[in-house]
């Protein structure tokens, strides 16, 4: 009997192999004798890949569609990019770790104590500089740390949608308890949804009350594994290096019970940690892979610039030909400093990373409207869209004692539909911390009492998050109110503004157009778009451009010819007919 195995719609020839168990020439020997010509990394559809398994003793099948994800467009990109690997080639990967926790508490003295103590001897290379990421080994396996030590770098690079980490290690000094930025860092540490190793710090020090702090870390949510809770607490001295062990131990622990994973064979994705420039060496920038392999020689986009991998090093200086997930690896060859937390990808070419540039810059700017919906009043618009189901907070007050009445009151306006979620509660100005976790979690800023820093002002305009401030508490909690009954209630309708039939159809490069005319009405670049073909929906969208002449024009009206193009979408018949429409909010009484 054949075995049976499940694989993708389309896979490569390599991938195939994989599945199989086979050597890629093998695949590639059966292809050949069934007159398909392929190379190792081609495409090959599922009926293709049926033939060759079948002759390799396999009967395949499809993967069942698992929508294991929620929302799946709105996981950050590299997720959606793991989310898709087949979990069949998922391997599991090093975790990455940082470290949070209040100033003064010893996060930079545990980073160079573990540094010290762990890193993987051997040569160091030819380039001795910091890269802001090392790997360490324990118990022959490894533990990438990011060496940016708070909540900021790590919320940044949550707001670019990257990685912040895959662990969270919150030292906490046993001297001083939990204070206002050990609060912070755990809120975000949770509106990332990354787990907390508590790291119980200085307990040389003579006046450490460690089972004091380990109450307050109850208090908070974080309570001990030694009193039955799931927060795993490890006393430790940074100074004397002492409990480093256990610490890794315990890292490693949590490390097991998340899924940390990737494919190395995959498609290459990961973060820039750290880029700048340095003279006689160009752009000199840190990446962490997180899924794929990384080679020398390869085209990179980083954010907004490109370029071709010159030279990898290791975090050690040495130089390398490729590296996996979970590596971090120091770069030269971008043409501009990408920002830290910027997502990298790998690209066939510069040409190919020139182009996709320019598509992302216009995409850019849609996305800058879409966040316009983050405003209170609009927030509904993502309810309605199945988006979210949850008005995600950060709330900042003048006094401790408004903190809990505020929560409170908030929580009580909650509906089966609506869920209320705090992200962060605390006492003091809105500050650009606030906004960058708001920013990087979709939440609302809601000031009682308080100002917004002008830095924290500046930032909520640039990334358009909404930042609220009152005096009465009465006011925020109406105005949450009406946005959440505003959310409820279906106030958009749609407005068909056009029609445009196809007369011919026209190739155009990697597509087609129709060439059409329009019918009645206005049909405008910027509005929605569905395609009719015997009265029957075939395609529901948007416009991707709109040309009179060759020229890309706003708005055709009636009578008039033009060339449409409908996006991610490329069958087009004359005869079809295009219905342009607007979607907008509904009149209210
Ligand atoms: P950060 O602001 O969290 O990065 O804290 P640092 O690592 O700069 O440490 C702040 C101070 O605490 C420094 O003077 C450290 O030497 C000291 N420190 C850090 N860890 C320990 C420890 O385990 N024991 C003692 N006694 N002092 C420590």
């Amino acid at each position: 009997m054949s075995k049976q195995i499940e694989i993708p719609d389309s896979l490569t020839v390599r991938e195939l192999a994989q599945y199989l168990d086979a050597s890629p020439i093998s695949i590639i020997k059966v292809l050949m004798a069934n007159g398909v010509m392929a190379n190792i990394n081609q495409q090959i559809d599922f009926e293709t890949a049926e033939i060759v398994a079948a002759e390799m003793g396999f009967e395949v099948v499809r993967p069942q569609i698992q929508e294991t994800v929620e929302n799946f467009s709105s996981l950050p990109r590299w997720r959606q990019i793991i989310a898709k690997e087949n979990p069949v080639l998922l391997k599991p990967r090093p975790p990455v770790v940082t470290i949070l926790g209040h100033v003064d508490h010893g996060k930079t003295t545990l980073l160079d104590a573990i540094r010290h103590t762990n890193v993987a001897d051997g040569e160091v290379g030819g380039i001795t500089q910091h890269i802001g990421a090392y790997q360490i080994k324990h118990n022959n396996r490894l533990i990438t740390f990011l060496d940016t030590p708070g909540h900021a770098a790590f919320t940044a690079m949550r707001a670019r949608g990257a990685q912040g980490a895959d662990i969270v290690v919150l030292v906490v000094a046993a001297d001083d308890g939990v204070m206002p930025q050990t609060r912070e860092a755990i809120d975000h540490a949770r509106a990332a949804h990354v787990p907390i190793v508590v790291a119980l710090n200085k307990i040389d020090k003579p006046n450490a009350k460690p089972e004091l702090v380990k109450r307050q870390l109850a208090d908070v949510g974080l309570v001990p594994d030694e009193w039955e809770g799931d927060t795993i607490v490890v006393p430790i001295s940074a100074k004397q290096k002492q409990g480093l062990e256990d610490l890794m131990e315990a890292i490693l622990l949590v490390a097991d019970n998340i899924d940390i994973q990737a494919n190395p064979e995959g498609e290459v994705i990961g973060t820039v940690i750290e880029a700048q420039r340095e003279s006689g060496r160009g752009v000199v920038a840190t990446l962490l892979i997180q899924n794929g392999t990384l080679r020398a020689g390869q085209t990179i986009i980083a954010g907004n610039t490109y370029g071709k991998l010159r030279a990898i090093f290791d975090y050690r200086g040495n130089a390398i030909q490729k590296a996996g997930p979970s590596t971090p690896i120091l770069m030269m060859g971008l043409r501009d400093v990408p920002a830290a937390g910027e997502l990298f990808e790998v690209v066939p070419n510069e040409r190919k990373a020139h182009e996709i540039l320019a598509q992302r810059e216009q995409e850019a700017a849609e996305t800058t409207q879409k966040r316009q919906a983050m405003s209170l009043e609009q927030l509904f618009n993502r309810l309605q869209s199945g988006e979210t189901n949850e008005l995600r907070l950060i709330i900042k007050v003048d006094v401790q004692g408004s903190i809990e009445p505020i929560v409170s009151s908030l929580k009580d306006l909650e509906t089966d539909e609506v869920k209320i979620n705090v992200l962060h509660a605390a006492t003091g100005n809105i500050g650009e911390n606030d906004v960058m976790l708001a920013t990087a979690s979709d939440a609302i800023v809601l000031g009682f009492n308080v100002q917004a820093d002008n830095t924290a002002q500046k930032m909520a305009e640039a990334e358009n998050i909404s930042i609220r401030t009152y005096d009465i508490i009465y006011r925020m909690l109406e105005d949450i109110e009406k946005a959440i009954k505003g959310m409820l209630s279906p106030e958009f309708e749609e407005e068909v503004i056009g029609h445009a039939e196809v007369r011919a159809v026209f190739p155009v490069r990697g597509g087609q157009v129709g060439g059409c005319r329009v019918l009645d009405g206005v049909i405008r670049r910027n509005a929605k778009a569905r395609l009719l073909r015997n009265q029957n929906v075939i395609y529901e969208g948007e416009l991707s451009s709109l040309k009179h002449h060759q020229e890309d024009v706003r708005e055709m009206r009636q009578g008039f010819e033009c060339g449409i193009n409908l996006k991610n979408h490329n069958d087009y018949q004359p005869g079809d007919v295009i219905e342009c429409y607007i979607v907008k909010q509904k009149e209210t009484l």
